[in-house]
């Protein structure tokens, strides 16, 4: 069968894909890409396994970061997995799941002779790669499987704005937004039952967290279930009946015009590239607005991650937005919250305290209100400083879609990054400011209060 090789393109180190030749098997180390379709991870481990008659073993761990998370960061990623394990079996695919404090890596990697993984965009992932190569010795063939375009072939440098970005990356969309076409991994039923028996449980662990939490917390009640099949009930749900309208509504907090995807792309569990080309083939409908969002600004924050090493800091800000906003820090602020004040949604505005509320209560923030809760944390808080760090913390902890490029980026915007200078005035010296008048005068904020209280 003639295969489309064109993932090979989302090769990052393309000189690490020639296998080791007294090697027995290939390994996919399965890190950023829960998912079976469109995981070009996936593929190019498939590809390199048949090219060179090999089987192949596909491994998750779940890594001390990963028992880091809250439980229902994690129950919603299990959800995905247990999913997951099932299509794989039924495309003849064995996926394990390990625990990375118990496995035995140098066991399980001394006889593979290629071991392919995803690019990993944030320093937790770097630095669990760097321990697998540490203790392996083997250099992972990295796939960027989690962009539209992969972030080495849109830009070599850090990106100003949307708009330079968008400039480069347009031209290459008809070459990488290309259909999925499946092939099968020749060589079947290779024995891994020494492996096999050192699985992580993962039913039990799943069962244990489940009994751990109250399933009639709000946020058992209204939040979201993890895996593709979800992604993709989602993703048909926001065709159906709210794309149309996307570009005029998206920002109304009382409303539901977004699509609700961010914490299956965060988890990989649907591909950029195949919610891209289902909302293309929609050809009566506007989408572009939508698949800037999902494109531009989304492989925008990869881009921010990847090339500004500060990240998780207020010194990742271009020097015009970290000056002025160390020239107005100022000692009589009208409000000061501390860090357990924010966290209890305990502050004077009704709407900050509900935008919060909504992240604990359901796992994620709308995002217009996203912008309004991290520009009064500046706001009420002694320091640029300390409001990143309140606000890295507050959004990674209860969020769904935390701990990814975008909250980084979207943290950042708050701060200036990626925006232009506004004119000067107190507290934000010339970044954009925002109140709640801005709230009253766009749309019927009370009922986002009202609806997020009756959650
Ligand atoms: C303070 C702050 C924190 C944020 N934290 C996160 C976060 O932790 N995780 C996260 O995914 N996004 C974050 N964002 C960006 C944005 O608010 C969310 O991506 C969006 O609300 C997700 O909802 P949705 O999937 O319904 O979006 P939709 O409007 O349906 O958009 C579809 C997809 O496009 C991408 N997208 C949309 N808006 C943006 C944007 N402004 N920047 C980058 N990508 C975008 C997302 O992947 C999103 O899932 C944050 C923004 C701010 C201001």
């Amino acid at each position: 069968m003639e295969i489309n090789s064109s993932f090979l393109n989302r090769v990052y180190n393309s000189d690490f894909l020639a296998p080791d030749i007294n090697g027995k098997y290939v390994i996919y180390w399965m890190n950023k890409s829960l998912r079976y379709n469109y995981n070009f991870a996936l593929k190019t481990a498939i590809y390199s396994a048949n090219q060179n008659d090999l089987p192949l073993l596909s491994i998750y761990f779940i890594t001390p970061f990963f028992k880091s998370l809250q439980l229902r960061q994690q129950i919603f990623i299990m959800q995905g997995l247990l999913e997951l394990q099932k299509i794989f079996i039924k495309n003849n695919l064995t996926l394990l799941i390990m625990d990375w404090n118990k496995i035995n890596l140098q066991r399980v990697c001394k006889k593979a002779s290629l071991v392919v993984t995803e690019f990993p965009y944030l320093k937790e992932n770097k630095n669990i790669l760097n321990e697998f190569m540490k203790s392996t010795k083997l250099t992972p063939v990295l796939v960027d499987s989690e962009t539209a375009i992969p972030w080495f072939i849109a830009s070599q440098k850090e990106e100003y704005s949307a708009a330079t970005l968008r400039r480069k990356i347009t031209k290459y969309l008809p070459e990488y937004l290309l259909v999925d076409k499946k092939f099968e991994l020749n060589y079947k039923n290779y024995d891994f039952s020494p492996f096999i028996k050192d699985q992580f449980n993962l039913i039990k662990y799943h069962n244990e967290c489940i009994e751990n939490i109250n399933l009639s917390e709000p946020y058992y009640m209204h939040s979201f279930t993890g895996g593709y099949s979800q992604a993709i009930s989602r993703l048909h749900l926001f065709i159906e009946k709210k794309i149309d309208r996307y570009a005029e509504l998206r920002n109304d907090p009382s409303l539901e015009f977004s699509s609700d995807l961010s914490p299956y792309l965060r988890c990989g569990m649907i591909s950029p590239v195949e919610i891209a080309i289902r909302i293309s083939e929609m050809k009566e409908t506007n989408h572009d607005k939508f698949l800037d969002e999902l494109i531009i600004r989304r492989e925008l924050s990869i881009n921010f991650v990847i090339y500004n090493n500060q990240y998780n800091s207020v010194k990742c800000l271009p020097t015009w937005a970290y000056k002025t906003l160390h020239e107005n820090i100022i000692f009589n602020r009208d409000y000061v919250y501390s860090l357990s004040q924010f966290e209890s949604a305990a502050t004077h505005d009704v709407y900050w305290n509900t935008a919060q509320n909504e992240m604990k209560k359901t796992g994620k923030m709308q995002a217009y209100m996203r912008m309004y809760w991290g520009k009064k944390i500046i706001e009420w808080t002694e320091t640029p400083e300390k409001a990143f760090s309140f606000m890295v913390y507050l959004n990674n902890k209860y969020s769904l879609d935390g701990n990814d490029p975008n909250s980084y980026a979207g943290i950042a915007w708050c701060f200036g990054k990626h925006d232009r200078a506004f004119k000067e005035r107190k507290v934000f010296g010339k970044i954009r400011y925002m109140n709640d008048k801005g709230l009253k005068r766009k749309f019927d904020i009370d009922q986002y209060v009202k609806k997020i209280q009756f959650l």
